[in-house]
C-alpha cells in the first residue's frame, strides 16, 4: 500500500485563532512546520488534496543530504511529514481557495479551505510551482494519460518499449530523458537551442545514454493524435531553416520549467513579473505583515529539495520572531 494511502483519513480540530498556518506541503512546507512545531506553536499545515508537491513524482532523490544511497521522492516526503507531526503539527488535507490578509501587524489573517474559515496570526506560504506548458495545438487535448505528460518519473512505466520524446534543455529535461530511457524503446530529446542550460554532469549522462538521441534546434509546433485519440506524433519546426520534422511517438514529456503557484496571493502580497512571491532581502518576510514565503514559490533559481527545506526553516524562524513580538 502507498505510504500516502491514509493521509486524508484524520482531519484536525481548527482553533478559533491559530498561531501559524502553513499553506502547501513539500520540503518547504514540512520543514517550516517542523520548526514552528518545535517552537511549540502547534502549526496547522494545509497540505492540499494530493500532498507532497513535485517530489511526489520523483523517483530516486540522490542529492538530499542524509540519504547516502538516495531516497524515493514519496518516502522523503513521508519522512519530512512524520518529523513535523512528531512535534505537534496538525495536517488539514484541503486546498486553500481564498485568503484575506490583514494589513496591520498583529491583526489576524483569514483563510478558507474546504468551506472552512481559518483565522491565524501568521501565515507561511509554501505552495510551490507547477510545470510550464508549451501552449501548442494538441497539448491540452492529449494530456491526462493520452500521451502528453509533464513528469516522466511518474509515468515512464506506461511507455515501456515505446518511442518517446522529451522537450527542454535544463536539468529537468535531462532527468526526464534519463528516467524515461530506463523504460522506453527510444527517447529523442528536443530542444530549441543547440546549447543546454543543464548542469554538465546531467548533460553528459544524456549524451552517453545509448537510447537517447538529441535533436536541436527545434520547436514543437503541434502534438498530433492517432485514430485512437492518443498521441501518435509530434510535429517539429527547425528554428533557423523552418524544416518540418514529424516524430512518431507514444509519449511526449514537456520539461521546460515551472510557474510558481502564487495565484491565490497575487493580489495580497508582492510578486515579481514571473509570479514568484517577493521576500524582503535577507528574510522570508513578504510585503504583508505576518506573512512569510518559502520554497519554489519564491525561488526561480535553485529549486532543490534541500534549498526549499532550508527556506522553510527560515520562514518558520521569521514567523516565530513575529509571533513573539506581536
Ligand atoms: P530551467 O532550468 O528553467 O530550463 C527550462 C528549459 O526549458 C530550458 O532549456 C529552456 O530553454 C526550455 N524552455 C523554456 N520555455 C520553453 C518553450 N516555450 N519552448 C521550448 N523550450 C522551452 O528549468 P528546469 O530544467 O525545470 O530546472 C529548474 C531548476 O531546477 C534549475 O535550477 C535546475 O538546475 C534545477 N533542477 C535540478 C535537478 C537536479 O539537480 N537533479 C533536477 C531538475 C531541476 P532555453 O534554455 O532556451 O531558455
Amino acid at each position: 500500500m502507498s505510504i500516502w494511502a491514509n493521509v486524508a483519513t484524520k482531519q484536525p480540530e481548527v482553533r478559533a485563532v491559530e498561531d501559524v498556518v502553513i499553506v502547501g506541503s513539500g520540503p518547504a512546507g514540512y520543514t517550516a512546520a517542523l520548526y514552528a512545531a518545535r517552537a511549540v506553536f502547534r502549526p496547522l499545515l494545509v497540505e492540499g488534496l494530493s500532498p507532497g508537491g513535485l517530489l511526489q513524482g520523483a523517483e530516486l532523490v540522490e542529492n538530499f543530504p542524509g540519504y547516502p544511497r538516495g531516497v524515493l521522492g514519496p518516502q522523503l516526503l513521508a519522512d519530512l511529514r512524520a518529523q513535523a507531526e512528531r512535534f505537534g503539527t496538525r495536517f488539514l488535507t484541503q486546498l486553500v481557495d481564498r485568503v484575506e490578509l490583514a494589513g496591520a501587524p498583529g491583526a489576524p489573517h483569514r483563510l478558507w479551505a474546504g468551506g472552512r474559515e481559518i483565522s491565524t496570526r501568521a501565515v507561511v506560504l509554501a505552495m510551490g510551482a507547477a510545470p510550464r506548458t508549451l501552449g501548442v495545438p494538441g497539448e491540452q487535448e492529449l494530456g491526462g494519460g493520452r500521451g502528453v505528460a509533464y513528469c516522466a518519473v511518474c509515468e515512464a512505466p506506461l511507455y515501456a518499449g515505446r518511442d518517446t520524446i522529451v522537450i527542454g534543455g535544463g536539468d529537468s529535461a535531462m532527468e526526464e530523458a534519463l528516467g524515461l530511457a530506463r523504460h522506453a524503446r527510444s527517447v529523442v530529446l528536443v530542444h530549441r537551442r543547440s546549447e543546454f542550460s543543464a548542469s554538465p554532469i546531467m548533460r553528459q549522462r544524456v549524451l552517453d545514454a545509448a537510447k537517447i538521441r538529441v535533436l536541436t534546434p527545434y520547436l514543437v509546433e503541434a502534438f498530433v493524435a492517432g485514430t485512437d485519440g492518443k498521441l501518435a506524433a509530434t510535429r517539429l519546426r527547425h528554428v533557423t531553416d523552418g524544416a518540418i520534422e514529424v516524430l512518431a511517438s507514444a509519449g511526449a514529456f514537456v520539461a521546460i520549467g515551472h510557474t510558481p503557484s502564487s495565484v491565490l496571493v497575487r493580489e495580497a502580497v508582492e510578486t515579481d513579473a514571473r509570479g514568484y512571491v517577493v521576500c524582503r532581502p535577507g528574510s522570508r518576510e513578504t510585503s504583508a505583515p505576518g506573512v512569510f514565503a518559502c520554497g519554489d514559490l519564491v525561488d526561480a533559481r535553485y529549486r532543490q529539495a534541500v534549498t526549499a527545506a532550508a527556506s522553510g526553516c527560515e520562514a518558520a524562524l521569521d514567523a516565530q520572531r513575529y509571533l513573539e513580538t506581536h
